[in-house]
């Protein structure tokens, strides 16, 4: 499809946005008239601006208040609109948004809002120029689509067509089923935007928390479904008014744009397809066909980036944790270290991709090992969706491990599941004779989670991500209280839930998750959850190893009685090891607890889960934060 995005999406100059949207690939842009008001050249100038960087100029918008209105007004708005024709027609921008009328001298009469358009039809055509009639959420007497194309169909003019925008049908939860009987050649442009489940005013909602699709809660694939099923043909273009987007540098953003363009198509591509015996909508017009998402098995490993020192205090710290250093890498200066499936690496290897990431910010994770069938295809996916891959330096008798650039910089890898559980180490490290011998097993099994510390601006960024390059699926959206500001918190995860990730942002500069964040420049690991079956035997054994957790107030407990209907054998079990517990309202148990910090604000949780619990143990997220800050 021709992709094209509404400049007032982006951060920056109007030159910088053509500039960054033209980089990502787009084919066009909708030309916010605020944009160029203020941009200091023509018409003329910035039609060859976008020329020059392979853009059109697709639409100009938004034309106000014109429809329906005292004749007075309406003689006034032709002139305003002929002023507005000039200068589309000197840039090349064929259609003008006109958006349903909002004025308080607005007429309830469709068919007077129809002969008007009538007639703005009519003056545009005597210059081959089009007028799109969109319904605005907030829009006086229109505001559903259904409304919007009744008007078009009355006015009856070829160069008057209908504009579809997501956010304002979905956000009136109104039924975008009925768009597909409308003929696709009167729908002239579709905007589509997604955008966070909020009870607010629905003016305030639209002009501050889109958000691109696949980033919100909005179902904007069955939205865009129905278009396609009406036969369009047209743009497909993103229409965001996002407060963060407007602070974001634009390039990033042009990606995220891309990248959810192309995960709506493919995925309205995958929906449209298996009917074989209706007409193929979908092939009036090429839908983008990526490799499918990945299957992911569970996630393989986690690298730390170290020099000499810190490489040997995580050592240490992974031996009281219960780890065997299993071996050192054939050629390189990595170590591994093993507990049940669960394998941590040490990259201490001078000049690594792992190492300038440690210099730019301390010890840190720099890589994440996943599981699957196929990495290659995994890669092959993620480049279609725009991420970078990564090419490491591969030595004899080494196995290369495909890998891609998440946002942020740290590397994913892509192990081949036909390895086996631990299959790819064996190949790669030298394995010490003496590895048994120094076995101190904690009972720790899998890694459960990996939570990771974003910058504001970077969620939305890794939750589409994490959904169109990864077939991770989001979970709700939860604020936890921090003492010192609100932490945002939303999980991530894979269909049989053997790939999660936590995604958690600071929405104040004071909490702990902001100032490792200002350390490690964001997306960085915040913690690992390990999973283990008996959580009570793992601590015991941990402790006599030496190693330390945040303690948890006995106020916790006390209080958790009158929340939860808990043993009160298990609830004494609880505070004596100083577990945290949550119990899901349908069924099953958390039980956990977080180790004190280790090098770089990272630290490690204990988790076991019970059939049934699908969470992170968010609510007690508070208990650790809390202690924290009181230690
Ligand atoms: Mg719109
Ligand atoms: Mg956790």
């Amino acid at each position: 499809m021709h992709r094209s995005i509404a400049t007032v999406s982006l951060s920056g100059t109007l030159r910088q946005k053509l500039e960054a949207v033209s980089a990502a690939g787009f084919d066009g842009i909708e030309l916010f008239e605020a944009d160029f008001v203020n941009f200091k050249g023509s018409a003329d100038e910035l039609g060859r601006i976008a020329a020059d960087l392979g853009l059109s100029i697709d639409l100009y918008q938004p034309f106000r208040d014109f429809e329906a209105m005292p004749e007075a007004q309406f003689r006034r708005s032709l002139e305003r609109a002929e002023r507005k024709f000039d200068l589309m027609e000197a840039m090349g921008a064929p259609l003008m948004l006109c958006c349903s009328n909002t004025s308080p001298l607005a007429i309830d009469e469709p068919k007077l809002a129809a002969a008007q358009l009538h007639e703005l039809a009519e003056r545009a055509a005597r210059r081959n120029l089009r007028v799109g009639f969109e319904a605005l959420a907030w829009g006086r007497f229109t505001s559903l689509y259904g409304q919007a194309w009744n008007i078009v169909r009355e006015a009856d003019h070829p160069n008057l067509g209908l504009i579809l925008d997501s956010f304002h049908t979905l956000s009136l939860k109104d039924d975008p089923t009925g768009i597909a009987a409308i003929p696709g050649d009167k729908i002239f442009f579709l905007q589509m935007a997604d955008a966070p489940l909020l009870s607010m005013d629905v003016l305030q909602w639209a002009r501050h928390h889109r958000s691109f699709p696949g980033q919100g809660d909005l179902d904007v694939i069955g939205f865009f479904e129905q278009v396609l099923r009406a036969g369009y043909t047209g743009p497909l273009s993103l229409e965001i008014f996002n407060d963060v987007f407007r602070e974001t540098p634009n390039r990033r953003t042009a990606v995220d744009a891309m990248r959810s363009l192309l995960y709506l198509e493919s995925e309205a591509k995958r929906r449209l397809a298996p009917a074989v015996d209706e007409p193929a909508h979908a092939q009036r017009v090429e839908l983008f066909g990526p490799p499918a998402v990945p299957a992911l098995s569970g996630l393989s490993f986690i690298e730390f980036a170290a020099d000499e020192a810190s490489a040997l205090v995580l050592g240490t710290l992974f031996g009281q944790l219960g780890f065997r250093r299993i071996g050192r890498h054939r050629s390189k200066a990595v170590v591994l270290y093993r507990q049940g499936e669960i394998n941590l690496i040490v990259n201490a290897q001078p000049d690594s991709f792992a190492r300038s990431r440690f210099e730019a910010h301390g010890t840190s994770v720099c890589a994440l090992g996943v599981r699957c069938a196929d990495p290659q295809a995994a890669v092959d996916r993620a480049t279609a969706m725009r991420s970078q891959r990564h090419d490491s330096p591969v030595g004899p008798d080494e196995l290369s491990v495909p890998a891609i650039v998440a946002p942020g910089g740290n590397l994913i890898h892509f192990v081949a599941e036909s390895l086996g559980a631990n299959g790819l180490y064996e190949a790669d490290f030298i394995l010490e004779e003496d590895a048994s011998a120094l076995a101190a097993d904690a009972g720790l099994t899998q890694i459960d989670h990996v939570a990771l510390g974003l910058a504001v601006d970077q969620l939305d960024t890794w939750v589409l991500f994490t959904r169109a390059v990864l077939g991770l699926e989001p979970g709700e959206s939860l604020e936890l209280a921090d003492p010192f500001g609100l932490i945002r918190s939303r999980g991530v995860a894979n269909v049989d839930r053997s790939v999660r990730l936590v995604l958690n942002v600071s929405l104040s500069q004071r909490t702990r998750t902001a100032r490792t964040l200002s350390v490690t420049g964001g997306g960085a690991v915040h913690h690992i959850a390990m999973r283990c079956d008996d959580i009570f035997e793992s601590v015991a054994r941990l402790r006599a190893a030496g190693t330390r957790f945040v303690p948890i107030s006995d106020n916790y407990y006390d209080d958790l009685a009158t929340r939860i209907d808990i043993d009160p054998a298990l609830l004494a079990r609880l505070r004596e090891a100083g577990v945290l517990f949550d119990r899901s309202p349908a069924a099953g148990d958390y039980l956990h607890i977080y180790t004190e910090n280790i090098e770089g604000g990272l630290f490690f949780e204990l988790a076991q889960r019970t059939a049934g619990y699908d969470a992170y143990g968010a609510l007690n997220a508070p208990a650790r934060m809390a202690s924290q800050a009181q230690a």
